[in-house]
This record gives C-alpha cells, sequence and structure tokens, in this order.
C-alpha cells in the first residue's frame, strides 16, 4: 500500500488548522487504498497554532509535526518536511486551502497510472485577485528571469505538487542556504505534469507575503538561477569605455578645429552623475552576489528544530 505524506507549512494559522484538518480527512477517507501521513511544518508561529496540531497529532497518529525554534520562512519549512517526510509520494500543501485538497485523489491517479511522470503541480493561468502592479510585476519577473536563466520557471506554478519518492530525493539532495523551490523543483529534471486551476481565495487568517516580501523572493530567484545580471554589467562597462573613447576622439578633433572655449560643464555634471549611477549599480550587483555567497559560505542550518514528535532523525 503507498503511503504519501503530506508537508503543511504553518505559520500563525490557528484558525486554518482545524479547516485544513477537516478537509484533508474528508480526502483521505475517499482514498482507501493509500496510508497517509500528515506533516504540519510551525515554522515559529506566535499564535496557538503548535497547540492546534499537538491536539490534532493526540487524536490522530498519522498527524506529525516539527517545529521550529523561530520563523525561517516557508522554503525552510518546505524543506524540513521533505527531509522528514517517510512517503512513497510526497506533496506540500498551503493549510489556508489555496492548494485545494480534493485535488490529491486526482493527482494520484495520474501519477500512480503513468510511471513516466514524476510529478504532478498544479498552476493557475489566471491572477484576477492581483492588482495591477502586482501582476505588472509577476509579468515581468517570468519574462525576465525565462530569458536569463537555463531552469525553467513555470509561470502562475504553486508549490502544491504531488512527487515521487525519487524525485523528493533529488531536492533534499541541494543543500543550498538560499532556497527558491520554484526553481529547485525545475532544476532537478523529472517529468512533471500541470494541472490548471484558479487559486479559491483564502479561507481564514491572512497572507504573510508583503508586496516587499514578493519582490525580495523574485530577486532571490534571479540570483539563485542564473548569473546573467554580473555579465550585463560588465558589457554596460564595455560600452560605456568604447563611448567615452568615441567622445575623447570627438572631442580633440572639435578643439582642433575651433579652439577651446571653456563650456560643456552642465553637460559634464550630468554625465558624471550618469556613470557613477551605473557603476554603483554594477557594483551593487555584484554585491549581492557577493552577499549570497557569503550567507551560502558559512553553511549555517536551514532551519532549527524546536520541538517535534518524530522519534528519531
Ligand atoms: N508560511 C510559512 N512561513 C512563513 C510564511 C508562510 O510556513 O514565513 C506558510 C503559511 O502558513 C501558508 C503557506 O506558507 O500555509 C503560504 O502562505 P500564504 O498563504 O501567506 O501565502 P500566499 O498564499 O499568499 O502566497
Ligand atoms: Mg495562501
Amino acid at each position: 500500500m503507498d503511503k504519501i505524506s503530506v508537508i503543511i507549512p504553518c505559520y500563525n494559522e490557528e484558525d486554518a488548522i482545524p479547516l485544513f484538518y477537516e478537509e484533508i480527512t474528508k480526502v483521505m477517507s475517499k482514498m482507501i487504498n493509500t496510508k497517509f501521513e500528515l506533516l504540519f511544518i510551525n515554522d515559529g508561529s506566535i499564535d496557538n497554532s503548535l497547540k492546534e496540531i499537538k491536539q490534532l497529532s493526540k487524536k490522530d497518529k498519522n498527524v506529525k509535526y516539527i517545529s521550529f525554534s523561530r520563523n525561517f520562512g516557508k522554503e525552510a519549512a518546505m524543506m524540513a518536511g521533505l527531509e522528514y517526510a517517510t512517503g512513497d509520494y510526497v506533496t506540500i500543501m498551503d493549510v489556508d486551502l489555496q492548494d485545494p485538497p480534493e485535488k490529491l485523489e486526482e493527482m494520484y491517479k495520474i501519477i500512480k497510472n503513468d510511471k513516466d511522470i514524476d510529478c504532478v503541480g498544479l498552476k493557475t493561468d489566471s491572477h484576477d485577485d492581483y492588482g495591477f502592479i502586482r501582476k505588472f510585476f509577476t509579468n515581468c519577473f517570468y519574462k525576465i528571469i525565462s530569458k536569463m536563466s537555463k531552469t525553467e520557471m513555470v509561470p502562475g506554478a504553486r508549490d502544491f505538487r504531488l512527487m515521487t519518492r525519487q524525485m523528493v530525493n533529488a531536492i533534499i539532495s541541494l543543500r543550498e542556504y538560499n532556497r527558491y523551490s520554484k526553481g529547485l523543483f525545475s532544476f532537478v529534471g523529472f517529468n512533471t505534469k500541470w494541472l490548471t486551476y484558479k487559486i479559491p481565495e483564502r479561507k481564514v487568517g491572512k497572507t504573510t507575503w508583503s508586496f516587499f516580501k514578493l519582490f525580495a523572493y523574485a530577486l532571490d530567484g534571479i540570483l539563485a538561477f542564473t548569473t546573467v545580471p554580473l555579465t550585463i554589467s560588465a558589457f554596460i562597462g564595455i560600452i560605456f569605455c568604447l563611448i567615452s573613447i568615441i567622445a575623447i576622439i570627438i572631442i580633440i578633433i572639435k578643439t582642433l578645429i575651433f579652439g577651446d572655449p571653456v563650456d560643456g560643464w552642465p553637460s559634464l555634471v550630468c554625465i558624471m552623475f550618469f556613470l557613477s549611477g551605473i557603476q554603483l549599480f554594477c557594483t551593487g550587483i555584484s554585491g549581492t552576489y557577493l552577499s549570497k555567497t557569503y550567507t551560502e559560505v558559512k553553511h549555517r542550518p536551514i532551519y532549527i528544530i524546536k520541538d517535534t514528535n518524530f522519534k528519531s532523525k
């Protein structure tokens, strides 16, 4: 009998946890030919999330939990879940029911019946709930990253996916600290089948992803999966050198022909500002990569566990 591990990252979700459990129980009772393991990851919640999870684990022995010592972020929570999951198939679901658990049955059927498929993922093709600005930046992000990176990022892809044990092992072998899962899932390869759906509204609570958090996350994705910005900054440097050589030649010729009246001071200031701007921009790009390298070489743990009901590991 196959076992499916369901990883559920939770951050301040005391209201959502019981609702989620109710929904997933309905799904589990329909899928009678599979065993389940519900793996709640409490990502340093400061509300009663851990209490709720512990209560569930008391009445249902399939409920496992890992509780972090502080908030490490959803990426770290997913990594912990993937490392501890024991199932033959592993899925990741948001606790707010935006990843509808009832899809699991269909996903399992697909992955089970077609041996060529290693992963069934969900994606959305409409972002009706996004405002104009967020929609614009989301589109820009996917356009930029698809041009710059060899790793394919599927627009609208969710973290909600059902993966085989083989694929999960491949993902946990990637030990990097700056994790960008959408890229990692695609980096490891394997065959993913995409199902399209419309993301439902969050059932309770509110999202912790502000615009700036999302913007930083998008930058993380770009930094983690391409070094093209470094090449671009070097290229800009070369272009500006060429332009300045041409300008010098023109000025020399002009001076020889028309003499040397002192003018052009305002334009000089503009050029200086422009060039220092470009220089700072390029140094910034290099610095950002350097800072990522710095956090990477420290080899700090991706998460720290304070409490769990896993017996050993
Ligand atoms: N989450 C988490 N750690 C965080 C932020 C979020 O584990 O630091 C969890 C959260 O509890 C939820 C999932 O990640 O289960 C998705 O979060 P959210 O609904 O806020 O994101 P959105 O759906 O708006 O992208
Ligand atoms: Mg959500």
